[in-house]
């Protein structure tokens, strides 16, 4: 059994899905699962759904704006792919519509997270009706599967904890044929019925949960670039192909924020050795990357890393006292309290330096409470850059014209704060 991951740019128009059908007769679909997710940005759009349908505004003017998006988006791509005005994906997609409809109607909740997964999972649900309707229709036989009812985690709604032992059975009892079963990525269900989300950008991760329950041969992941590249195109020139990286060297480059791998999808894959392979939806037939166990990375080469709006806050006593491990552990409360991300440490006597991202906008809560006993220095829009395997030559392309704020080496990594 294979598993295939399909992000959503890769199916975000009509000739993406055009494209999909072509890429699996290419590469054949026997005994395969298919993991698509939500379609183009499709998912943002359900996020803005959710925002106006929780703002209860009186005539709802912002709910019926952001539905009637989503459903022209979805209509449009239905009457593009499909001939036949007869087709009953027609009917299909106005059943999710309704039902849609339906609980934005009846709910009464006013719980963000539960009411976010209720809403956004339709964007899985609709892209994969979708797509397995145009296969089907282009002599693609597939099976729909509803993962909600095989991939079974806890109610912690976004961020959900996968029940494996339950996952694993369902998944064998659902999932038996050598046929191709198409199925949703990062949406799951409770043991109430009630839709669970992975985390944003989940779908890697659902289709690692599948290979690890089905002891799956491989997992692949079809991007919009040639695989994992040791750096992001957008952000660095003349990025070079990764043959083949190891489970650890993949971990580390996710964990340093490249963004190609979701870093929850590789711990299940390296538990049951199944590799994982990393490729293009324009030329599936070339290689891309392979994670697997092995060497750490071919070719031997840098990487590079960029993380924006870093802040570096330096913390010292006002008495010029040093700072200690109680003073340590009392900064690193704050910062798990405000949900501050840490991405860099470095001490010395009288100050402690963290370089951090402030994702939920608590940086100012943090200084007004760290100011009643230490005093706090800060800078902001920042830029982290990490570079693996570093050598001289590479640092100093890094530095070059900018302002250097801290720089930290350890055996393979190397990290430079900087202002651009
Ligand atoms: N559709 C979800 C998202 O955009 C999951 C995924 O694409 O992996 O976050
Ligand atoms: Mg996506």
């Amino acid at each position: 059994m294979k598993v295939y991951k399909f992000g959503g740019t890769s199916v975000k128009d009509a000739s993406g899905v055009r494209n999909l059908k072509k890429v699996l007769q290419t590469i054949g679909y026997n005994d395969t699962v298919l993991v698509i997710s939500a379609m183009g940005k499709m998912t943002n759009a359900f996020e803005r759904l959710v925002a106006a349908h929780l703002l209860n505004d009186k005539e709802g003017i912002e709910e019926a704006i952001q539905y009637k998006e989503i459903e022209g988006f979805h209509l449009n791509m239905i009457k593009t792919l499909f001939d036949n005005g007869d087709h009953p994906i027609f009917e299909k997609v106005e059943d999710l519509f309704d039902d849609l409809n339906g609980f934005l109607f009846d709910n009464n909740s006013s719980d963000y997270d539960y009411v976010y997964d209720q809403i956004v999972s339709y964007a899985e649900l609709l892209s994969t009706k979708i797509c397995s309707a145009y296969l089907s229709e282009n002599g693609i036989k597939n099976k729909w599967l509803d993962i909600r009812k095989c991939i079974k985690t806890d109610d912690h709604f976004r961020q959900a904890n996968v029940d494996w032992k339950l996952t694993s059975r369902l998944l064998k009892r659902k999932i038996k044929s050598s046929a191709l079963t198409i199925t949703q990525g990062f949406i799951a269900g409770d043991n109430y019925g009630k839709t669970t989300t992975l985390g944003r950008e989940g779908s890697d991760y659902s289709a690692a949960i599948i290979a690890y329950c089905l002891e799956a041969e491989d997992v692949t992941v079809f991007k919009d670039v040639a695989g994992v590249l040791n750096g992001d195109p957008r952000e660095f020139k003349n990025t070079v192909l990764l043959h083949q990286i190891s489970y650890k060297e993949a971990v580390e480059l996710a964990f340093f924020g490249a963004s190609v791998i979701h870093p929850k999808t590789l711990q299940p894959l390296q538990k049951k050795k199944i590799p994982l392979r990393v490729k293009s939806f324009v030329n599936p037939l070339e290689k891309g990357t392979l994670v697997v166990n092995g060497v750490d990375i071919e070719p031997k080469i840098p990487c590079f890393i960029l993380k924006k709006d870093q802040i570096l806050i330096s913390i010292s006593d006002k008495d010029f006292h040093f700072i200690m491990e109680d003073d340590i552990s009392e900064i690193f409360d704050y910062l798990h309290q405000y949900s501050l991300k840490v991405n860099l440490i470095q001490n010395s006597a009288i100050s402690f330096t963290v370089c951090v991202e402030d994702i939920f906008n608590n940086f100012n809560d943090l200084v007004k409470d760290l100011n009643d006993r230490y005093k706090v220095l800060y800078n902001k829009n920042l830029t982290l850059y990490t570079i693996r395997h570093f050598t001289d030559e590479t640092i100093k392309k890094i530095e070059k014209g900018k302002k250097v704020f801290i720089k930290q080496l350890s055996r393979e990594t190397a990290q430079i704060v900087v202002q651009n």
